[in-house]
């Protein structure tokens, strides 16, 4: 099929026929990557590098978990000759798995891992310059010294990969790009693009090309137009390096695999990425299979129902900006985007039954109170519901329930495309409608143009639903159509692993675009039983599918940066280098900080990267020494390696300071 996408705007193969986006294939050890293999799967060890046989089982657990490469830390030489030791120890017992080293700051650490490992990674951002937060202007002159002096001190470990057949990957991250990009570019997508590009350029020009590529960040939405832009502008180069794909310090839990599943996913839809390292603050062979279950949903997915190609994409893809619609009663506009829960399957027999979408009845007082992530509306077909809606709330019924309700209080109809047509009764303030792909006739567009009481709901059953849903979009744009659009999905019967996967990439990869005014899933059948403990855990916390899907939607929206209804954690993974149980500590912080809405809070392992992969946390609390931690307020250091026992209540001491802090 032909590819019209505009070049300038260019980043995969099409935006409305999936196919993979061909990269060229790299070696590393026996596993070969990019090209026409497989997505492959990775994960990074936690342990201590100098403890040979901790490092070793944990190696061996990740690979049984699916792990096809490990990636293991040498801060320092010592750890770099470790490699050795751990490399023998896994090949006695029978392991060939291709180990990486993963390198911040050490060139000669580099060295040493390059000539015992398959593949080594270096931070753009740190390999020769050390980060001092400090925005000099640099003059071109001045620009170009440093370029030279990051050659002088990078050749060698070009060299030396070459020599001895190892792999590279050049791992940008958004939070520690060097001060000489922030100063020329800021912490943007092109700047981390162009941070990587620096590093390549002088591997080409060693005519080395066994790299790969990446572009981390915490906030999804920076990380995939970061991905997109670094292809675009390989492309212009005439490169194709196969690309890494990660979202860092996601943090664990259902927060970690949400962010995880929006950022990789936005961009395993349109075909990029050869390999996938899930970072999830949980041990690492619990990365592995949300990583697989990622790669494999696009198992035969070319064979998806055709997509009307797009001559020209409406949109920027490497900068936000938010599809423009009018409001009507709070949707649209510039309003957050809006929350549907579907009590369709469930029948409402009293007001306690609204406890689950954030609705907490107190019957004394006749009042109801809400929570910050409390549904906007309800869908409720054709069960009527027994009491009045609460304030805030809004319920949608099918159109031939609406129409014979005697009670019309915050109640609304929802119709097909051909009850909307041939019906005379509407309501006067808001009318939902249904819309499919095949709907979009020019008819029903220039229907629905001028009436301000229409809300689309966006439906598909495509198997490249996505791009389905994104080439209505892109219609209704060039149409100037502003309608709000609520974006509809259906999981008629899932596990809760995938729904909690697959509805973070369905609906997050549109929100990161600037597209949806509402959110709404629907699942007939949510499968539990092949569930890890975890799962169960989760399940027996929340209990009711809808408060499952209420609290996802919530959580998708927060992490697509659209809605903010909770504290935002930033953990790192934790490894080698950590200093503290950062597990146990996380959880710690999140328990009595969990209702400080909006505030974010980064949580790192290590002073060395801790600081720099905070990204744009209020407040950091990072390990700088054995029972020591040092807590930041955004970049700047504020209590120095105070003792460990205290410092959550210093954290929250310094919150208070800050005038942060509510009473939970
Ligand atoms: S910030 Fe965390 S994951 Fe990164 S190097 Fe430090 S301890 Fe390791």
């Amino acid at each position: 099929m032909q590819n019209k996408i505009n070049q300038t705007k260019k980043y995969c193969n099409s935006l409305t026929q999936y196919s993979r986006y061909k990269t060229r294939e790299v070696f590393i050890g026996n596993i070969p990557l990019g090209g026409n293999n497989p997505i492959r799967i990775q994960s990074m060890t936690t342990t201590d590098t100098m403890n040979t046989i901790a490092t070793v089982e944990q190696t061996i657990r990740m690979v049984k978990a699916g792990c096809e490469y490990v990636r293991i830390t040498a801060p320092s030489i010592n750890e770099a000759k470790n490699l050795e030791a751990i490399k023998k120890e896994l090949k006695a017992r029978g392991y060939n798995v291709p180990l990486i080293a993963d390198i911040h700051f050490t060139p000669n650490a580099a060295e040493m891992a390059a000539r015992i490992v398959e593949k080594v990674r270096v931070n753009p951002g740190n390999y020769v310059d050390k980060k001092k937060f400090d925005l000099i202007e640099y003059t071109d002159a001045e620009y170009q010294e440093e370029i030279d002096r990051i050659r002088e001190r990078f050749t060698p470990l070009v060299k030396i990969c070459k020599e001895y057949g190892t792999a590279m990957r050049i791992g940008t991250n958004h939070g520690s790009l060097s001060d000489r990009i922030m100063s020329r570019y800021g912490d943007t997508p092109l700047g981390m693009v162009e941070s990587a590009l620096e590093f390549l350029r002088i591997c080409e020009d060693e005519n080395y090309h066994n790299i790969v590529l990446s572009m981390k960040a915490s906030n999804p939405q920076v990380m995939v137009q970061a991905y997109r832009l670094l292809i675009n502008k390989m492309e212009a180069e005439g490169m194709n390096y196969p690309l890494h794909l990660g979202v860092t310090e996601a943090g664990g839990g259902e927060d970690g695999r949400i962010k995880s599943a929006l950022g990789i996913g936005a961009l395993l839809e349109d075909g990029i990425g050869d390999t996938i390292r899930v970072s999830l603050t949980e041990d690492p062979e619990f990365e592995a299979p949300v990583a697989i279950a990622l790669a494999n949903r696009y198992k035969g997915r070319e064979s998806h129902k055709p997509i009307k190609e797009i001559d020209e994409s409406p949109i920027d893809p490497f900068v936000y900006s938010r599809r423009k619609s009018f409001e009507i009663l709070s949707i649209g506009g510039s309003n957050v985007p809006g929350v549907v829960a579907d009590y369709s399957k469930r029948k409402i027999i009293s007001q306690k039954d609204l406890i689950d979408i954030g609705y907490t009845y107190d019957e004394p007082s006749d009042k109801w109170n809400l929570s910050d992530a409390a549904a906007d509306l309800i869908y409720l077909r054709k069960s009527v519901l027994p009491f009045d809606c609460p304030n805030g709330l809004n319920a949608i019924y099918d159109f031939e329930t609406w129409k014979y309700l005697e009670n019309n209080y915050n109640s609304y109809p929802i119709f097909t495309t051909k009850e909307f047509a041939e019906t005379g009764k509407k309501s006067s303030t808001i009318n939902f409608v249904k819309l499919y792909i095949d709907d979009l006739s020019d008819s029903f567009l220039n229907k629905v143009k001028n009436d301000k009481t229409v809300v689309l709901v966006l439906q598909t059953d495509n198997l490249a639903g996505m791009a389905e849903q994104r080439r209505v979009f892109f219609d209704l744009l060039n149409s100037e159509i502003l309608n709000p659009v609520i974006i509809k999905r259906d999981y008629p019967s899932i596990t809760f692993e995938n729904l909690q996967l697959y509805s973070s990439t369905d609906l997050g990869s549109l929100l990161i675009d600037g597209f949806g005014d509402g959110v709404w899933i629907s699942v007939d059948e949510l499968k539990v039983e092949n569930s890890g403990t975890y799962v169960k855990n989760f399940i027996k916390k929340t209990v009711t599918k809808e408060k499952i899907v209420n609290r996802l939607l919530f959580n998708i929206l927060q992490a697509a940066r659209q809605r903010i209804s909770k504290t935002e954690y930033i953990a790192c993974p934790s490894c080698g280098r950590t200093l503290f149980d950062l597990q146990e500590t996380t959880e710690l912080i999140r328990k009595r900080t969990e209702h400080l809405k909006g505030v974010k809070i980064a949580i790192m392992g290590c002073i060395v990267n801790g600081p720099g992969e905070m990204a744009d946390a209020d407040y950091g609390y990072v390990g700088s020494g054995i029972d020591k931690i040092t807590l930041y307020r955004q970049k700047e250091v504020v209590r120095k390696n105070i003792p460990a026992q205290n410092a959550v209540d210093e954290l929250i001491n310094l919150i208070k300071e800050d005038k942060n802090w509510v009473e939970p």
